[in-house]
C-alpha cells in the first residue's frame, strides 16, 4: 500500500516550496518555476505527477544502475526489515547482511584489497577516507604525513572537508575551506590544453602532482584522492599518458592513491571498478551509489591489505564508527544488486555490447554536429563538449547557460540529461536496451539541435 495520499501538483509544489531546501539551485528561482514532481520509475523510465514520461538518461545521479522498478531489490530489503530492521557494529556485534556483503564484494575486488569501512554516502566515505588515511600513516610511524591533494572541478561531495578535497572554488566560498588540503589541476584537456597534444598535457598535468608534493614536503603528505575519470565536474576523461604517471609519483613519494569510484564503480566503465578501466591501482577507494543501484543510502571505504593490516595488527582502538555502518538493510540491498550485476552478466554487457553501442551511436549522431566540439566516454558515461569555436577549440562565455537551456529542452522532448559548465553528460542505467539508448540518442539530439537552433 502506497502510504502517501495523491495530490495536486501544485499542492506538493507549495509545500516543498514552504519547507524544502533543495541540492544546488537557487531555491527562490526554484520556488517561482515550481518543482518537477517524480512519482514513479520502472526500468529506465520515470513519471511525473501529471503523467509525464522521461526517459531518465542519468540514472539518477549515476546510481540505479540497474534502473527503476527490481523486484529482486525490494523483496532483499523487505525481508531484512522483517528479520533485522537495525543493529550496530559497535557493541562487539555484526550481522549476516554486512558479512555476506563484503564476501561478496571482496570477490570481485583485486585481491590486494581486504577490508572496508562502510557509510551512507559518497561524502560521509570521503571524510572517513581523512580520518583513515591520517590514521595509518600515525600507525606507520609518520603522523606527520596529514596533507591530502585533491583537484580543481573534482567533486567529492558536499560536507565540509569532502567539499574541501572537491575542486569546485563556488563550495569552498560556501562554507569555508579546511587546512591541510591542496590541490593540482584537473586533466582536462579540451579546456586547458595550451598547444599541447593529449599525451603531452596529460603528463604534465599528473607533473603538478610532484611538484605540489615538492613544494609542501613528502613528509606531509598523507595521500592524493582523484576521480578516475570526473563525472560532476563535466564526465572528463584524462589523456592515456595521466594515469599511469600519477601512480609512479605516488609510489615514489609515499602518497597514498585515493580513488574516488563513488560514480566509476559497480560496472559503470565495463569493469567492475574504473580504475581497472584506466589500469592503475589505487590504495583506497570510495564507493557509493551504485553499491545500491541507489534503492537505499550506502557507502564504503575500502582499504588496501597494506593498510588495513598496518589499522588492524598495530593500530589498537580506531575513533570512528558511525550509527548507520554496514545498516543491515542497506547492506541487504547491495548484496542483492551486485549479486543481480554479477549474475545477469550486466558489467560485461556493458563493456561487450550496451556500451560500445552507446559510444558508436553518440560519434554517429554528433560528429560533425555543429555545437559539439569533443565526444568524450566509455561504456554507459559519455559527454558532449560544446564549442563556439571548433577549430580553435574555443569555448563559449555563457556556456553554463548555454548548456542549461540544453538541458531543459532535454525535459521537454522527455529525456534527462545533465549540462555542467560546457558539457552534456549522461550516463543511463547499465540494463538499458538498444531501442532505450536509440531513443536516448534522439531525443538528446533534438535538444542539442534546439539549443545550436538558439544560438543562430
Ligand atoms: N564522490 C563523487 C565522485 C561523486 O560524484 C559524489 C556525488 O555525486 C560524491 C562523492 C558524494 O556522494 P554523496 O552525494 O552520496 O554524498
Amino acid at each position: 500500500m502506497n502510504m502517501q495520499s495523491k495530490r495536486e501538483t501544485r499542492d506538493y509544489q507549495e509545500l516543498d516550496a514552504s519547507h524544502h531546501i533543495h541540492a544546488f539551485l537557487d531555491q527562490k528561482a526554484l520556488n517561482a518555476e515550481g518543482v518537477r514532481v517524480i512519482v514513479k520509475g520502472k526500468g529506465l523510465y520515470l513519471w511525473d505527477n501529471d503523467g509525464n514520461r522521461y526517459l531518465d538518461g542519468m540514472s539518477g545521479l549515476w546510481c540505479t544502475n540497474l534502473g527503476y522498478g527490481r523486484e529482486d531489490l525490494v523483496a532483499a530489503a523487505t525481508q531484512q526489515m522483517q528479520q533485522l530492521p537495525y543493529y550496530n557494529m559497535f557493541f562487539h556485534t555484526t550481522h549476516p547482511a554486512v558479512v555476506e556483503l563484503s564476501e561478496m564484494l571482496f570477490s570481485l575486488l583485486p585481491k590486494h584489497y581486504s577490508h572496508a569501512i562502510y557509510t551512507n554516502s559518497g561524502s560521509e566515505a570521503n571524510e572517513v577516507l581523512i580520518r583513515t588515511v591520517r590514521r595509518y600513516w600515525q600507525v606507520v610511524g609518520q603522523p606527520k604525513k596529514r596533507i591530502m591533494i585533491g583537484r580543481w572541478n573534482g567533486y567529492h561531495g558536499s560536507t565540509l572537508a569532502s567539499a574541501a578535497m572537491g575542486g569546485m572554488k563556488f563550495m569552498h566560498e560556501m562554507g569555508g575551506m579546511l587546512p591541510e588540503i591542496a590541490h593540482i589541476d584537473e586533466p582536462y584537456w579540451y579546456a586547458h590544453h595550451g598547444n599541447m597534444t593529449p599525451d603531452e598535457f596529460g603528463r604534465r598535468c599528473a607533473l603538478q602532482l610532484e611538484e605540489k608534493i615538492l613544494e609542501l614536503g613528502a613528509e606531509n603528505i598523507a595521500g592524493f584522492i582523484a576521480e578516475p575519470f570526473q563525472g560532476a565536474g563535466g564526465m572528463i576523461f584524462p589523456p592515456e599518458s595521466y594515469w599511469p604517471e600519477i601512480q609512479r609519483i605516488c609510489r615514489q613519494y609515499h602518497v597514498l592513491l585515493c580513488a574516488d569510484e563513488v560514480i566509476g564503480g559497480f560496472g559503470r566503465t565495463g569493469e567492475w571498478f574504473a580504475h581497472q578501466h584506466f589500469g592503475f591501482e589505487p590504495d583506497t577507494l570510495s564507493i557509493a551509489k551504485g553499491l545500491t543501484s541507489g534503492y537505499v543510502p550506502m557507502g564504503g571505504l575500502v582499504l588496501s591489505k597494506t593498510m588495513a593490516e598496518a589499522l588492524v595488527e598495530k593500530g589498537g582502538v580506531f575513533a570512528h564508527g558511525l550509527t548507520y555502518s554496514g545498516h543491515p538493510v542497506a547492506a541487504a540491498v547491495a548484496l542483492a544488486n551486485i549479486k543481480a550485476l554479477r549474475d545477469e552478466a550486466i558489467v560485461g554487457r556493458v563493456k561487450k555490447d550496451i556500451g560500445p553501442y552507446l559510444q558508436k551511436g553518440l560519434r554517429e549522431v554528433f560528429t560533425g554536429h555543429p555545437l559539439v566540439g569533443e565526444i568524450q566516454g566509455t561504456g554507459m558515461v559519455a559527454a558532449l563538449q560544446f564549442a563556439e569555436n571548433k577549430a580553435s577549440r574555443q569555448r563559449f562565455a555563457n556556456e553554463s547557460d548555454i548548456t542549461w537551456r540544453c538541458r531543459t529542452y532535454g525535459f521537454e522532448e522527455g529525456v534527462i540529461i545533465r549540462s555542467t559548465a560546457g558539457r552534456m553528460i549522461m550516463a543511463p542505467a547499465l540494463v538499458a536496451s538498444h531501442g532505450e539508448i536509440d531513443e536516448l540518442l534522439e531525443k538528446t539530439k533534438r535538444a542539442v539541435d534546439h539549443t545550436a537552433r538558439d544560438l543562430g
